[in-house]
């Protein structure tokens, strides 16, 4: 196993300082280890993420060589020919885990925004202190975009957010973490063979949600209590200033219709599997809010905006693959982990072999089945 950094590197380097996950601890499983802590309902820091991955390194005896960074793969007659800062490797087969989140994706147009703005994305964001007095404008209303926009209103500044496709999801449903009902139910288990839209799934933004000991729902909603100013996706940029696409109140009924649904799958699931009278009565949650006036431009030469936080999300980084198996968007093409390129496998990438595989506690079925094709593989060459 080669990393370029530390056993953790993108938990101990690539986060900002409030984040936890999303995920409860109960569910942050790895192979042979479970949350045995206080806290079964709590959500980790990313300290305490780096902590369960080292625990996990030194339990399973991975064989980890750590500063060692993968600069080339090519392939050759018997495998491939891997290089690193400390050599060269050769092996039958390779399995890419390096990570679906190596890059922030921020759009080309951001190289005209005006220098009196400060732009940060959030592998470079730590913490509100950091930033420049003033407004902020978030871009991106997902996991990362709805939790930093909440903690810059909440330092006191002025925050506007720019809201594209959204997944909204409400922190608790009927008593139980929603990502319960997503295990429960079987929708984190359905697999990549059987969505009717695959490509669309693995293109899923993450869903609206942070994990704070009060398991408090972060939707739209509440940022606008909050005080936090809504615009529309942010289409261009002309002459200074921000414009964004109108459409607010469509985007937000299909965001909300989405999570109806969703919620009358696990409705339906709890009937038919006896959990009805278990859990509280179903819900349902008031409309996303239109706000009454909608800016559709900004001039970020007013001094309005002091910062851009870039939460647009993250992509994948395959500089270092010298394999034809990267497609125009930058995406490795594979069949359920498997690259077209004998003995090339991936790991940890969204929906590689169900909807949960990019999750901690998606790697264990998914890392079992890809290394069963991998036995296999080397099996039949023998
Ligand atoms: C902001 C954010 C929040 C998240 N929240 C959650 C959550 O709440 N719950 C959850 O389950 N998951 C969450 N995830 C997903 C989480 O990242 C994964 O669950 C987990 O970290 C994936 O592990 P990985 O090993 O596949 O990828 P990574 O953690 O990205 O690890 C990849 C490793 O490969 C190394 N590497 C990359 N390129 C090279 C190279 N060329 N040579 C050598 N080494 C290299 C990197 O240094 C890194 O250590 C979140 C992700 C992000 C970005």
């Amino acid at each position: 196993m080669l990393e370029r950094g530390e056993v953790a590197n993108s938990w101990r380097r690539e986060r900002w300082d409030s984040l936890r996950l999303l995920t409860p601890n109960w569910q942050c499983r790895l192979p042979g280890l479970r949350y045995e802590g206080p806290d079964p309902d709590g959500y980790m820091t990313a300290g305490e993420v780096t902590g369960l991955i080292e625990r996990f390194a030194t339990v399973s005896r991975a064989p980890v060589r750590t500063g060692a960074e993968v600069t080339s793969v090519r392939r050759t007659d018997e495998g491939y020919r891997v290089t690193t800062g400390g050599g060269e490797i050769r092996c039958r087969t390779v399995v890419i885990a390096s990570g679906a989140c190596n890059r922030p994706v921020v759009p080309p147009f951001s190289d005209a925004v005006p220098a009196s703005v400060e732009q940060l994305t959030p592998f470079g964001y730590r913490s509100p202190a950091q930033l420049p007095d003033g407004g902020v404008l978030v871009v991106g209303a997902s996991a990362t975009g709805v939790q930093l926009a909440a903690e810059l209103r909440q330092s006191g500044r002025p925050v506007i957010l720019s809201v594209g496709e959204h997944v909204r999801l409400p922190r608790v449903y009927r008593g139980r973490d929603v990502l319960w009902w997503m295990d429960a139910s079987g929708v984190w288990d359905q697999r990549y063979d059987e969505l009717e839209d695959l490509t669309r799934a693995r293109r899923l933004p993450s869903p609206q949600l942070v994990g704070t000991p009060e398991r408090a729902t972060l939707d739209l909603n509440v940022l606008t209590s909050m005080g936090v100013e809504l615009v529309g996706r942010w289409a261009a940029l002309r002459d200074g200033r921000a414009l964004f696409s109108g459409g607010l109140r469509n985007m937000f009924s299909l965001a909300d219709l989405k999570m109806e649904r969703l919620l009358d799958t696990f409705d339906e699931w709890a009937k038919t599997d006896g959990y009805d009278a278990e859990a509280g009565p179903p819900e349902r949650f008031a409309p996303t809010r239109v706000p009454e006036s909608v800016r559709l431009q900004l001039d970020l030469r007013s001094g309005e905006i002091r910062a851009i936080v870039w939460a647009t999300g993250f992509r994948p980084d395959y500089g270092w693959l010298d394999v034809p198996v990267v497609d125009a968007k930058g995406q490795l093409n594979h069949e359920g982990g498997v690259a077209d390129s004998p003995g090339l496998y991936a790991l940890g990438l969204p929906v590689l072999r169900r909807r949960r595989s990019t999750f901690i506690c998606g790697i264990e079925d998914d890392a079992r089945e890809v290394t069963g094709h991998l036995a296999g593989f080397l099996a039949a060459r023998r």
